[in-house]
């Protein structure tokens, strides 16, 4: 991945896959599904939310940074590799997000709420957990605990539209989730840091 501009290709043809566009469920108030990718898309084909290729952090592909707008690859990011990819949905799942402010989002009724931290990865994994099994991403071996959880749901949500994550499951994941060290900061509870773009 050398320049911006082929990342921003790279993302814009992720994101209208089929891989993407069959993602469609809701996690306590976030809400996210195809037309919110392709929404995505538009603002990344625009320049409006920005493209950088840079190094990343230790064991990261992609981020997504919620001060500047950007998402970032790594120049290593191979977007042959399904794996780098969902991170990418991942990461592109806090773009979504944070399109909409420090809140929840409902992309079919347009409304939004408050939402922590937890809820905002929660959902993150598992859209890049659903997009990983739409393209036949092989099941995990070794995984840490909240992204083995994520691919339990997401298997759980291939072929149904607009389904609610039961509330267990989504308490399960998020308490996985608070107990990496990179999110122990936050906790279960703690604030989104998205801030609208
Ligand atoms: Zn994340």
């Amino acid at each position: 991945m050398s320049s911006p501009q082929q990342a921003r290709a790279v993302i814009v043809k992720t994101l209208l896959s089929q891989a993407v566009q069959r993602i469609d469920f809701s996690l306590s108030t976030i809400s996210i599904d195809g037309a919110a990718y392709r929404a995505l898309a538009s603002l990344v084909a625009a320049n409006e939310i920005g493209v950088v290729v840079e190094a990343q952090d230790k064991g990261v592909g992609a981020s997504y940074k919620v001060s500047s707008n950007d998402i970032s690859l790594s120049p290593h990011f191979n977007d042959a590799d399904v794996m780098q990819l969902s991170y990418l949905v991942h990461e592109c799942a806090h773009a979504i997000h944070d399109i909409y402010g420090a809140s929840g989002i409902d992309t079919r009724r347009g409304s939004r709420t408050y939402t922590t931290n937890s809820e905002d990865e929660a959902a993150a994994y598992i859209a890049g957990a659903l997009y990983y099994v739409h393209a036949g991403g092989p099941a995990p071996v070794g995984w840490h605990p909240h992204w083995q959880k994520a691919y339990t749901i997401a298997k759980s949500l291939v072929g149904r539209k607009g389904v609610k994550i039961p509330f267990h499951d989504e308490m399960h994941l998020r308490s996985l989730i608070a107990v990496r060290p990179v999110y122990a900061a936050s906790g279960v509870f703690g604030a989104t840091t998205s801030d609208g773009i």
